[in-house]
């Protein structure tokens, strides 16, 4: 860990935090609703940029310093591990990004195409950039390979047993593939089950509290995120 890199991370880690508040309001909606723009209690203006309080009745939005302090977090620990290297870049944006979801997953139980399907351009290109400033091609590859192992994976698993998983962690699965697979196939592998160990110790231990049931469903996307985060940390 490069406590140097570590720190740059917090800082850009907060603005970053702070900068994505406002997509997490407007997204943190139902499926199939349109962008949140106003406040869920009167429906007054709320800012467009970091939207803490609704302007006319006061009602605090969002957890404070919930977002900023997650992100913060995150890419302290990504730039702690990869600071200095050419895929950082990479690496921060989808642990920003990742941050986001999770949010809006617990949330409302969704993984919005919004921000999923415009951050696999957005990846490739600077996975590729790395590969150029790395001469890492035969990454790049293994990358876009691994992109296409784990979304059939979680294609598959979503068929096997539906209603557990849902088109928003598919696609987000393809996201963490890219990532996971540019470091190696042991960290593809490691990341894609350590989000199920996360999600089954998560899910017992809120089954002993009996905060959940049996029948309760809970979002998969964070421990996804989880998984794929201890991965690269680990082994990448
Ligand atoms: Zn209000």
């Amino acid at each position: 860990m490069d406590l140097g890199w570590a720190a740059v991370g917090v800082a850009a880690g907060a603005l970053a935090g702070a900068a994505l508040r406002g997509t997490v309001f407007r997204l943190s909606v139902p499926a199939g609703d349109p962008p949140r723009t106003t406040c869920p209690c009167c429906a007054g203006p709320v800012p467009r940029w970091l939207p803490l309080r609704c302007r006319r009745c006061r009602r605090r939005l969002g957890t404070p310093l919930a977002p900023e302090l997650a992100t913060a977090t995150v890419l302290a620990l990504l730039l702690g591990r990869f600071g200095g290297q050419p895929d950082m870049v990479a690496f921060c944006y989808l642990g920003a990004l990742g941050v986001s979801l999770a949010a809006i997953d617990i949330t409302v139980q969704r993984l919005p195409d919004a921000l999923t399907l415009p951050a696999y351009p957005v990846l490739i290109v600077l996975l590729a950039l790395a590969a150029l400033a790395g001469h890492h091609a035969g990454s790049l590859v293994r990358a876009l390979a691994g992109c296409v192992v784990l979304t059939a994976a979680y294609l598959m698993l979503a068929l096997l047993r539906p209603g557990q998983l849902g088109g928003g962690d598919i696609k987000l699965a393809g996201l963490a593939g890219l990532a996971l697979a540019w470091l190696g196939w042991p960290a593809l592998l490691a990341g894609a089950t350590l989000g199920f160990v996360l999600s089954a110790v998560v899910s017992l231990g809120l089954l002993a509290a009996r905060r959940i049931t049996l029948r309760s469903q809970i979002c998969f996307g964070p421990f996804l995120l989880g998984g794929a985060l201890l991965a690269a940390l680990a082994i990448g």
